[in-house]
């Protein structure tokens, strides 16, 4: 079972998505990852959806990667005692400090800090800015607002102080807690919302040891000072365009969408674009035409993953936002083979100057010889990973020697990745390519494909080996 394009999806799921079924379904509709949010649910749910996850890999002998969310330092208002408000232009509403469910006049919200910061005539945002209060008075534990942008607002929703800057670490205690359940789970990538330096990354890396790889979310002005070093030190990138546009002006999100992408490539991290990409389809079984043209926009820029958020966690049509994204992107990834060649992506300098070298070659030879595949043996993703960096035209087959590494790979553009034992000779090489590319239906008879491997064989990643096999099967 393979896909037939090269962008990968990433799905969370939430209530409308906890069945062994449904997550079966949107598996079969084209996720290669899902993404199990922290800011909500029990322990007790994430982990059972967890276990499904595994099971449907073992069913279907795919690697499936889990993302874990961690909250960060996200305000967030409590509990309506209804569930959801609506707020009118004009109508006064308190934030406080009871823990009482809320109604239209008062909702509780957690953190002392915003107390100390709020200013009268500030503003504070909520559900991602489509809620504007501003501050008419404040106390100690208490602040009064009067609604200047009205609205449904549900319980848990996001809060955020554009005016204020408030001094917290990107990993809370909620956060520490939270990794550390997960990190007694099966997990694969852990993403950190509200990232302002490298730093963040640095501290989260020393907890995870090895265990997950760190996705940073870049959803605050201070990330995008540190743009360069965050990415280095990260093993891929989210732009969470949701609190982003509600930090940053709106215009400017497309903006730094392109930049970041950009430089993600440059530096060969993985790329995710998130967030209100088919919004609409909470509700309505087909996105806007404005939706679908933000998913290819996406897919032009040269984004590894797209995500869906709330469309699969709490929507109405969650397969149908799956498949949806699905086609659009396989459209968009036939438009761009077809004329728009993608180099141009890479005029970079170089990470490491031998090894790109080597998979800028390794490219262009498949694309020469008109390749079905490259064969990329890899460890722990490295090789893999500046392959697909390249954007080759020919699909990329990875075959790492861990099941780790074949998960964290089904994050990453072009790669299929399998897991096999290591090679030790030559031959071997040659034969496990040509075998796994003809097995799981790439090439057929009579095919050329390519081969990216190290040599000395079974030891270090040098990517120092490109070679061209054919595929020549007995016929049966
Ligand atoms: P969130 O992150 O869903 O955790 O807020 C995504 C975003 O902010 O866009
Ligand atoms: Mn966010």
């Amino acid at each position: 079972m393979y896909r037939l394009r090269k962008s990968k999806i990433i799905a969370t799921l939430g209530p409308k998505t906890s069945s062994k079924e449904t997550i079966e379904e949107l598996f079969l509709s084209g996720v290669d990852v899902f993404r199990l949010n922290f800011s909500h649910g029990a322990y007790e749910d994430h982990k059972q959806k967890m276990i499904y996850i595994r099971e449907l890999e073992a069913i279907y002998q795919r690697p499936i990667a889990i993302m874990v969310d961690l909250q960060g330092p996200k305000l967030r208002i409590g509990m309506f005692d209804q569930g959801s408000i609506i707020l009118k232009e004009g109508d006064a509403f308190c934030l406080d400090m009871h823990k009482s469910p809320g109604s239209k006049d008062r909702v509780y919200i957690a953190n002392t800090e915003i107390f100390k910061v709020v200013k009268n005539g500030g503003h504070i945002l909520l559900d991602d800015g489509k809620i504007i209060l501003e501050v008419t008075e404040c106390g100690t534990d208490y602040i009064i607002t009067k609604v200047k942008q009205g609205g449904k607002l549900s319980s848990k929703k996001g809060v955020n102080l554009p005016d204020c800057k408030i001094a917290i670490s990107a990993l809370t205690e909620k956060d520490k807690k939270d990794l550390d359940f997960c990190l007694t789970l099966d997990i694969d990538w852990v993403a950190l919302s509200f990232v302002q330096h490298a730093q963040d990354i640095i501290d989260i890396k020393e907890l995870i040891k090895d265990r997950a790889k760190v996705i940073a979310k870049i959803e605050k002005p201070q990330a995008l000072e540190n743009i360069d070093d965050i990415i280095f030190h990260s093993d891929a990138i989210m732009l969470a365009r949701g609190d982003l546009g509600v930090e940053v002006s709106l215009e400017e999100v497309p903006v730094i969408q392109k930049k970041v992408l950009q430089k993600c490539k440059q530096q060969g991290r993985p790329a995710i674009v998130a967030t209100q990409m088919l919004e609409s389809m909470i509700y309505q079984s087909s996105p806007t035409r404005a939706e679908t043209s933000d998913v290819a926009t996406a897919i032009y820029d040269g984004a590894d993953a797209v995500m869906l958020s709330a469309e699969t966690a709490t929507g109405e049509y969650p397969v149908e936002s799956v498949k949806i994204m699905d086609k659009i992107i396989k459209t968009v990834e036939h438009d761009m083979t077809a004329d728009r060649q993608v180099s141009h992506i890479l005029h970079s300098i170089e990470q490491n100057m031998e090894k790109d070298a080597m998979m800028f070659a390794t490219k262009n030879v498949a694309s020469t010889i008109k390749a079905s595949a490259i064969v990329s043996f890899t460890i722990c993703g490295g090789s893999t990973l500046r392959l697909a960096r390249q954007r080759p035209l020919a699909p990329i087959i990875a075959l790492p020697t861990e099941q780790k590494t074949c998960r964290m790979l089904t994050l990453v553009w072009g790669v299929h990745a399998v897991m096999h034992s290591k090679v030790f000779s030559f031959q071997q090489m040659q034969d496990t390519a040509c075998d796994t590319a003809y097995q799981e239906g790439f090439s057929k008879n009579g095919d050329v494909i390519v081969i990216s491997a190290s040599a000395p064989f079974g030891t270090t990643e040098s990517s120092n080996l490109l070679h061209v096999s054919s595929i020549q099967r007995a016929e049966t």
